[in-house]
């Protein structure tokens, strides 16, 4: 299938997010019109006035962007947030979008929706096989619960709408509060600022092992769009870049963007979380999308954009 976005109303919800707003950008040289409405606006939670928005606005197709997202601590302090929004969001919007008879829908889930064990690198096959990493089975959850909501409205309606689940993911327009953001971002500030103050070491959480792959979401906006227009498929699709490194490695890489050459030391007693998470994304390669960047460029992209735009 091939589904023309030249001349389409496109809702992007989440666009003030980093995935989001990638996807913004992204649409940009697509001939679409991009739609996006702020909190102000809908409220995603609020069934009512997503089922009113929907139905006043009756885009063609959805990039469902928009989730309470988080690092390893928010996920892990604040359960209730991460299942509760969660669960509201996808319901509020897929039925709302289904009874507006939107044409195309691609949710965003995520790679934690696998379990803690899955074989490695992780195939689409693998979810509902084991148990989930407990810091951010909250999220987990509700993202599994998104995207069997999806294959039911396919399944059961007969809609064209599709899922992603992209693995852990850094650029513009990431968190970088400490307290909620993920290692990349966390990791860029840490070392940024103790440049500046002249600190003599960094403190990174964990042992330094855990193994994660990272990409550029202006890159999985690429991969999102490329699924938009050519894929139809009921299983939902991994996007991973292939790029894996250790959180040491990561860390050091990091340091050396940010030109930080003092001591790094290693905080254990945080969680290291999930030992290894590495997505197969060899079923959107087979569909023919392998466009990733070099993580040491992304990250030194990101890292001139945060201190550009904060
Ligand atoms: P995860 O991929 O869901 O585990 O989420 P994170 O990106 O929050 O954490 C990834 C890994 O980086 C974990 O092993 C953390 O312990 C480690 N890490 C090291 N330093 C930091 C930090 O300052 N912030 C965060 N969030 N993680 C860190």
């Amino acid at each position: 299938m091939t589904y023309d976005l030249t001349g389409k109303r496109i809702w992007v919800a989440g666009h003030r997010g980093m995935v989001g707003g990638a996807v913004v950008r992204r649409l940009g040289s697509e001939g679409c019109k991009v739609i996006t409405a702020g909190r102000d606006v809908v409220d995603l939670v609020d069934q009512k006035a997503v089922h009113d928005w929907m139905k006043a606005t009756k885009p063609d197709a959805i990039v469902l962007a928009a989730a309470k997202v988080g690092g390893i601590h928010a996920n892990a302090s604040y359960p209730v947030d991460f299942l509760y929004e969660n669960l509201m969001i996808e319901a509020n919007i897929l039925h709302a979008a289904h009874e507006a008879d939107v044409e195309r829908l691609l949710f965003l889930g995520s790679s934690c929706i696998y379990p803690k064990f899955a074989d490695q690198p992780i195939q689409e096959a693998s979810l509902l096989t084991g148990v989930l990493e407990p810091t951010n089975e909250w999220y987990a959850i509700a993202k599994i619960a998104g995207l069997k909501l999806v294959q039911a409205y396919h399944k059961q309606h007969g809609r064209d709408w599709i899922s992603a689940m992209p693995t852990n993911l850094y650029g513009p327009g990431d968190t970088y509060d400490l307290a909620t953001s993920h290692v990349l971002p966390a990791l860029l500030r840490k070392f940024h600022e103790a440049k500046e103050r002249g600190d003599k070491e960094v403190v990174v959480w964990g042992t330094g092992t855990p193994l994660r792959e990272f990409l550029h979401c202006d890159d999985l906006a690429d991969a999102l769009v490329f699924l938009l227009r050519n894929y139809s498929g009921n299983d939902h699709i991994n996007v991973g870049s292939g790029v894996e490194v250790t959180i040491k490695e990561l860390a050091e890489t990091i340091a050396e963007v940010v030109g930080y050459d003092e001591a790094l030391t290693w905080d254990t007693t945080k969680p290291d979380g999930t030992p290894r998470k590495l997505m197969d994304s060899s079923r959107l390669h087979a569909l023919g999308w392998n466009n990733v960047r070099d993580l040491k460029e992304g990250i030194a992209q990101t890292y001139a954009d945060w201190i550009a735009n904060g």
